[in-house]
């Protein structure tokens, strides 16, 4: 089951489930879609994979398989690169 995490890993902005800016790599790394495309690039800093649009979860299956709510927040991980 895919991970949801509740935030961008880069700014810590919110991404609640049916969020449409969300941006996930196949490691399941999770960004906003403004900072996957003007700071990343397009390429997960963590793993150097390609990002996806992450797919909302059904609200009534968020009852039974709730979204992720440990938040990861790396700041000032890709800068610099
Ligand atoms: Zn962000
Ligand atoms: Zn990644």
């Amino acid at each position: 089951m895919l991970q949801m995490l509740p935030s961008c890993e880069c700014c810590d902005r919110d991404l609640p489930p049916d969020s449409a800016e969300a941006r996930i790599c196949s490691f399941e790394c999770t960004w906003c879609a403004p900072c996957a495309e003007q700071c990343l690039g397009g390429v997960c800093p963590n793993c150097g994979g390609s990002m996806v649009p992450r797919p909302p979860r059904a609200s009534a299956l968020l009852d039974t398989h709730p979204a992720s709510t440990e938040r990861v927040h790396q700041p000032g991980l890709h800068r610099g690169a």
